[in-house]
């Protein structure tokens, strides 16, 4: 059953006009895809989309890449898509390794991750997306004064990411230890479907805006 489920939703990806099947194709030339100038802002582990979506709707003038690795979660987003079309947003089904044959140096205007998966188990802390092996992915294709904002209700990853900053390059700009109680970096909030259910479930979001 599951299977059948994975291979349904490879299908409809595959014939999906809302993703790009081969994007190491467009490495350097991801505004030829927009067709305009607008700056190109990706969300990483995007799930079922809402985030960028609300984003893509508001801010026209920006262009979205929404990166996503399950067929199965990416999905849901292709059939909001659906429904909602956007002319400045895309789906990519890759995984995050990736990201410096897909985006060329300086290419990207701004890095979103929001509730990335903690991988818990010290032998894995190069999954975790705020590792410095992905801030050292991150510095190539970010523009020079480009930011990545990251969201976690998770304790101990966000502490790892903080940790990883200085040894990777980069600083702080912002930081709150309970994004929902601090009115300045809440201005224009918009929020994950993680976000909903753990800041209703009573868990403080821990966020941080970082830069080199
Ligand atoms: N950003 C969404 C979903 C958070 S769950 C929200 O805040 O609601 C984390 C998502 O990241 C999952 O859908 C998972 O499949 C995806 N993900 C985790 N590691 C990834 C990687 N290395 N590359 C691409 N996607 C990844």
């Amino acid at each position: 059953m599951r299977l059948r489920n994975i291979s349904g939703s490879r299908e409809a990806i595959a014939e999906s006009p809302y993703v790009i099947h081969e994007p190491e194709k467009y490495k350097g030339n991801w505004k030829q895809l927009f067709g305009n100038d607008y700056p190109v802002r990706i969300e990483i582990g995007m799930g079922k989309g809402r985030f960028i979506m609300d984003l893509a709707r508001k801010n026209p003038e920006i262009n979205y890449l929404g990166i996503e690795k399950y067929s199965s979660v990416l999905l849901r987003g292709i059939q909001k898509m659906e429904l909602d079309p956007m002319p400045n947003l895309y789906f990519i089904r890759m995984e995050a390794e990736e990201i410096v044959d897909v985006f060329g140096r300086g290419e990207i205007d701004r890095i979103y991750l929001n509730f990335s998966d903690p991988w818990p188990k010290d032998r894995h802390a190069k999954r975790r997306l705020p590792s410095r092996e992905f801030l050292s992915r991150y510095n190539e294709i970010l523009k020079k004064d480009g930011i990545i904002e990251f969201k976690t209700d998770n304790h101990d990853l966000f502490q790892f990411a903080l940790d990883e900053l200085e040894p990777a390059g980069w600083h702080l700009e912002q930081m709150t230890e309970d994004l929902h109680h601090n009115a300045e970096m809440m201005e224009g909030n918009v929020m994950t479907e993680y976000e909903e259910k753990f800041s209703a479930m009573g868990n403080p979001i821990y966020k941080y805006v970082i830069a080199r």
